[in-house]
């Protein structure tokens, strides 16, 4: 989350992450390290993640929200193992991520943190971890040594492209920006820059009407909600909520304008969400 420090190539970022893992001395699990750079415009400094992307190292991410990512990589890395974060100190140190750090440290893992250096005075963080860098410190320390460096180039997991909104995910660079311009990620942006009082099953919020990709896109989510509200194991709150009748009126209406707008056949979706409902389209 952190921008490279001026002056710094960013094709060294990798091998310097992974010598400033090595020698504070935290060994790899299976010999493999992942690096992941995570931001909201990655692709307006298009140059420079072509770059840290080409090395073959780093993947890269769309999205600023990466705390569900530590818990799927927690999921399938068990402990012990070893977490690099770089990120503002501001961040690091309040709400979930810094709550989420203290759990997974609590479970055996070990995490570094690395920071820019601010101007002010910065509020300690809640507690300290294993280790903790300036970033800048970092990156010029690790740059001074780098060539003489017996660094292992087998060593990376497969990078990729991903978008964190969207679970779209590439092995080529050029599919971002291409993702990043559909139709499809700008409903999911719109989705995901609403607070949590929206209502989705009400048409009015979905905007349809833009384009036959923003409406799919919509009409996707649309019915994965439903599909939660009456499925097998519905979330309390939307038992609460729940006017089956209305939002059945809803479904049918969304359907009825792919059809019409679209000529796109997709009756199923209802009955799949309410078993009891015969198939009409
Ligand atoms: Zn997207």
């Amino acid at each position: 989350m952190c921008p490279i420090p001026d002056g710094v190539d960013p094709c060294v970022m990798g091998t310097t992450i992974q010598k400033a893992l090595e020698s504070a001395g935290h060994v790899r699990r299976y010999d493999q390290i992942s690096i992941t750079a995570f931001g909201n415009n990655l692709i307006q400094k298009k140059d420079v993640t072509r770059k840290l992307y080409s090395t073959g190292k780093i993947s890269l991410m769309h999205g600023t929200e990466y705390q569900t990512q530590l818990l799927i990589w927690s999921e399938r890395t068990r402990p012990p193992a070893t977490m690099m974060i770089i990120d503002s100190h501001e961040r690091l140190g309040v709400g979930w991520l810094a709550s989420t750090l203290s759990n997974l440290e609590d479970k055996g893992y070990t995490i570094l943190l690395a920071y820019p250096q601010c101007d002010g005075i910065a509020k300690p963080l809640p507690r300290s971890f294993s280790k903790q860098w300036y970033w800048q410190d970092l990156v010029s320390d690790e740059q001074k040594t780098i060539t003489s460096l017996d660094l292992k180039e087998d060593c990376y997991e497969r990078n990729i492209v991903f978008c964190s909104l969207c679970y779209f995910e590439s092995q080529t660079f050029e599919d971002l920006p291409t993702h990043l311009k559909t139709e499809g990620h700008a409903y999911s942006e719109y989705n995901h820059s609403c607070d949590d009082s929206v209502d989705w099953l009400n048409l009015a919020n979905l905007h349809l009407g833009r384009s036959e990709e923003w409406d799919l896109r919509a009409a996707q989510d649309f019915f994965i909600r439903l599909s939660f509200k009456y499925g097998n194991n519905p979330d309390p709150v939307d038992l609460i909520n729940q006017n089956k009748e209305l939002d059945i009126l809803a479904a049918r209406k969304l359907l009825t304008h792919l059809r019409e707008k679209y000529g796109l056949k997709l009756g199923h979706l209802l009955t799949y969400c309410f078993e009891d409902l015969s198939e009409e389209e």
